[in-house]
């Protein structure tokens, strides 16, 4: 049932106003939508002369937001729910070796129970934390068509927005990876895998099934395509993507140059397109405003102007870039350029939480290791990166990451008593430099109150956390099975990492003393 939701005194953090000091005002929410942001709106409405958007309709619910800050809910443009539950499981590591222990062609497929499990703990902290919209490239390995169900049934019931794509690939991971078939000896080849795997039915048909299936079934969750990788791609794959991509008018996430190696394999196997995975994809028809580039941290100069000029996006996940030894994204280089550029956190078991604080924390301060001129980013930029370039990069700019008239009702209500913003000297720079989630106290999604007293309310947490402490049992024999198996691997996967590391791509993401 819709409702008219009214948020009275808080100040209203608008980029375009007063970032330090934001104005008071009050939010009219009506059927999901932000209907009015203007000040003494309770006031018009106790004095009998309710503002023209209320006419016919009475408000059910006053939330007093007196001394708190309101901000647009935050989108996480780089995510994965499949690892949930293996947070803390690991120390850092290469990305190649990651994807060995953590991910789930590794591992027996799971069940429903923990589907529902994992996907609700991810959405529960993302919530939590202000996150109101996540893009989850969800790897359902092997495939099941009631798992995508479980998944997508399990965001309608929490609340969040979800800009939902199954990961696809169809080229193995030991054949994406540089040297793995050359040091790894042939009698264990067969355990190598990566971030997905082939299926064994065709994809595009997969997909296409997936999307008529849900069609129009789920209010908050709309559809992407998630090809794994270029390199972990094939040419017709990418192409039928770029096909279902513009016949759906649905927007596409991969992930690209994330570590040194995933570079060197562009090098190594796509001459053709003189070693860039941005001409790849550029060839295959998909490089455009509806694609979106995770982690981009070996992209060269001359591919990011490339992608500016196709409007394509990245999102930068600097947390996930750090554990996983990947090196520092050129984040000057891409706020110069005028790429558009989201941010996400990736997956809780490398980058450990899902926390956009951090990841704006990290882009307004990590810009400087590859360029100490004076310059941005500063807070405001983060905080765009967080909330308006994200809404770019799922397709939703105009409709999400702002908290005025006319935008979905999606935001955040901070406390202002929290230390954090203790003396307010600037909001902005607070959010981005001080605050860690702390403060977090009411989520609105889609005019909907789904988080309260800093608890989602739209499901029972604690009872969700006792399921998940039930499902830990069988998990987590199958994580020391996986450590086993990958251990006997990794005197071999650290030597194709460094024969990877000793070569020369004429661009630098790590600093060397
Ligand atoms: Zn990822």
């Amino acid at each position: 049932m819709r409702r008219v939701l009214l948020v009275t005194g808080a100040r209203v953090l608008d980029l375009d106003g007063d970032v330090d000091h934001p104005a008071e005002a009050d939010i009219l929410v009506i059927d999901g939508k932000i209907a009015a942001v203007q000040r003494d709106i309770d006031a018009a409405v106790k004095a009998g002369n309710p503002p023209a958007e209320l006419l016919g309709r009475t408000v059910d619910e006053v939330i007093d937001a007196r001394g708190k800050l309101v901000v647009p809910g935050f989108v996480n443009a780089h995510y994965h729910s499949h690892d949930v539950l293996l947070k803390g499981c690991f120390d850092s590591m290469p990305l190649e070796q990651w994807f060995m222990v953590a991910l789930p062609p590794a591992y027996p497929k799971r069940n429903e129970r923990e589907v529902r499990a994992r996907t609700l703990l991810g959405a529960v902290e993302c919530l939590r934390s202000g996150i109101t919209t996540v893009q989850d490239l969800a790897t359902i390995y092997p495939y099941d068509a009631t798992h995508l169900d479980v998944a997508l049934k399990a965001y309608d019931d929490v609340g969040i927005r979800c800009v939902f794509a199954i990961q696809v690939a169809d080229v193995r991971g030991g054949e994406s990876v540089p040297f793995w078939n050359e040091v790894v000896p042939e009698e264990m080849r067969g355990s190598l895998s990566g971030a997905v795997e082939p299926f064994d039915q065709p994809v595009l048909d997969l997909l296409r099934n997936a999307i008529a299936d849900h069609r129009g079934k789920h209010p908050r969750i709309s559809w992407a395509l998630g090809p794994s990788a270029p390199e972990r791609c094939t040419e017709p794959l990418l192409r039928g993507l770029a096909d279902l991509s513009r016949e759906e008018a649905i927007p596409v996430f991969t992930h690209i140059y994330e570590s040194k190696a995933t570079t060197l394999i562009a090098r190594q196997e796509h001459s053709r397109d003189g070693g860039s995975l941005i001409a790849y994809l550029a060839r295959c028809g998909l490089l455009n405003e509806r694609l979106t580039l995770a982690h981009s941290v070996w992209m060269q100069p001359t591919e990011i102007e490339h992608n500016r000029d196709a409007k394509a996006n990245v999102v930068l996940n600097p947390v996930s870039n750090l554990c996983l030894r990947n090196g520092i994204a050129p984040i000057r280089l891409y706020a110069d350029s005028g790429v558009n550029a989201a941010l996400g956190c990736d997956n809780c078991s490398c980058s450990g939480c899902q926390n956009m604080f951090q990841a704006m924390k990290m882009y307004a301060s990590l810009a400087a290791v590859s360029n100490p001129e004076p310059g941005g980013p500063g807070a405001v930029d983060a905080i765009a990166a967080a909330t308006l370039n994200g809404a770019r990069s799922i397709g939703m700019a105009g409709r999400v990451g702002a908290v005025k008239p006319g935008m979905a009702a999606d935001f955040s209500i901070i406390d202002l008593s929290d230390p954090s913003f203790v003396p307010l000297n600037s909001a902005a720079r607070q959010l981005v430099f001080s605050e860690a989630g702390r403060g977090v106290e009411t989520v609105i999604v889609d005019g909907n109150v789904v988080v309260r007293n800093r608890k989602v309310v739209t499901i029972d947490e604690a009872a969700l956390y006792a399921e998940v402490n039930e499902l830990m049992k069988p998990l987590m024999r199958d994580v020391a099975d996986v450590k086993k198996r990958v251990a006997k691997l990794t005197p071999y996967l650290d030597e194709a990492a460094r024969r990877a590391l000793a070569i020369d791509l004429g661009i630098n993401r790590y600093i060397q003393p």
